[in-house]
């Protein structure tokens, strides 16, 4: 037998928690933890009694200071009565919908989510005995497809893409009265420009990947309920041992803090690019709920408190993947990739013929934009040249 060694006693031991006097820091610290400890076996027991009514700190597995400090900041924002962390916006999703529903019972959800998440619906969900409809994403059809086992009803307002919108407090009744949940996601509005818990809504999920995060190097998901709403959500997620690191909340915190001047100026230079872009030929039709004319206008100007980065546009008949490619690949200020919500400027292309189907057929390509921090000028005169060496090459 091998003796340690000397000193790995201390080495275990030593460096404890120091104790001092002093002030506080501005921004919560760091809690890294797994294990945590307790003054005595009374304490420990008495504070699990307690774990599934309250918050407290007694295992990683069930949080951890730092991240407490995070779900604080989403409940305050989202106006519910309490938050969990998930490791992605779609991890969020999936465990709403399994908190919410069982084999038997009937989801009724907007055709105008994000893809994964329809994914998420037709390659898990739907083999387990969950029925699943999809509603027109302006809401038009979704009382005609209510059935008597509807238990979710699932929104994202302003949808995925085209963002449009539905009236989410209508919504709100029709799920209420058959005894059914209301979950939006919340990505778009970031808990800022749209509220819909405010409107109705009894859980809201939010990919903080995007705007909250804002510098494109975080992964995280969040899901705020009512106080009604608020206990299968959070059993769920404790039998399933969600949590996320206490680094990745920490940056979260991190980015929220300016999301406010963030989202201001994201507004304000998407707004002035979807009106330029609309005076383009190559330019079939934008979209982008805080320009006058857009299908959502109305109920934006009525739910929402601002807009985002986001715009997309419908590249005319004529320019087809090939073009819109090279287009693309023109643009020196714009990352190629998926995501947004960071500080920079992004740009991808979407065939909506695969997801929205019959309503977007005959279509042109569709081209997302992420309008960043960037100038505004210069990146209008990004776009300008990137448009001149597509019209360049058609000629040539
Ligand atoms: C990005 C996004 C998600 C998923 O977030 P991840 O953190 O990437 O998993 C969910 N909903 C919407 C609307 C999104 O844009």
């Amino acid at each position: 037998m091998t003796t340690p060694p000397p000193g790995a006693t201390r080495l275990v031991h030593g460096g404890k928690q120091p104790r001092y006097e002093g002030g506080r820091p501005v921004n919560p610290p760091v809690v890294r933890a797994s294990t945590v400890l307790f003054d005595s076996v009374a304490q420990q027991l008495e504070l699990r009694a307690r774990r599934d009514s309250e918050r407290n700190f007694i295992y990683g597995a069930r949080g951890n200071p730092t991240n407490f400090a995070l779900e604080d900041l989403v409940t305050e924002l989202e106006g519910g009565f309490r938050t969990r962390l998930f490791p992605t916006g779609l991890a969020a999703i999936g465990m709403v919908l399994l908190a919410c529903l069982k084999p038997g019972d009937h989801l009724l959800m907007s055709d105008g989510v994000y893809e994964p998440t329809r994914h998420l619906v037709r390659s898990f969900l739907v083999p387990r005995g969950i029925e699943c409809s999809f509603f027109a994403a302006d809401g038009s059809d979704a009382a005609r497809l209510m059935r008597p086992n509807t238990r979710v009803v699932y929104a994202e307002c302003p949808g995925s893409l085209l963002y449009e919108m539905c009236d989410l407090p209508a919504l709100a009744a029709l799920a209420h009265e058959a005894g059914a949940l209301l979950v939006a996601d919340n990505t778009w509005g970031s808990g800022l420009q749209y509220r819909p818990l405010a409107l109705g809504a009894d859980i809201s999920v939010m990919a903080a990947t995007k705007y909250l995060g804002g510098h494109s190097d975080v992964m995280m998901g969040t899901a705020c309920a009512t106080e009604a709403a608020w206990a299968p959500l959070n059993q769920t997620c404790d039998a399933f041992g969600m949590t996320v690191s206490p680094d990745d909340a920490w940056l979260v915190l991190r980015g929220a803090r300016t999301m406010g001047v963030r989202l201001a100026q994201h507004q304000r230079q998407a707004l002035e690019v979807a009106r330029w872009l609309q005076r383009r030929s190559e330019v079939a039709r934008v979209f982008h709920p805080a320009l006058p004319g857009d299908a959502a206008h109305a109920l934006w100007l009525r739910d929402c408190h601002g807009s985002n980065g986001l715009l997309s546009f419908e590249f005319a008949p004529a320019i087809g993947h090939d073009s819109a490619s090279r287009w693309m690949d023109a643009l020196g200020l714009f990352g190629i990739g998926a995501s947004w919500g960071g500080y920079e400027s992004m740009v991808g292309l979407y065939d909506l013929g695969h997801s929205r189907g019959a309503a977007w057929t005959g279509r042109g390509l569709l081209v997302r934009l992420h309008i960043g921090l960037e100038e505004v000028e210069a990146l209008l005169a990004d776009l300008a040249q990137a448009f001149d060496a597509l019209a360049s090459q058609r000629a040539g």
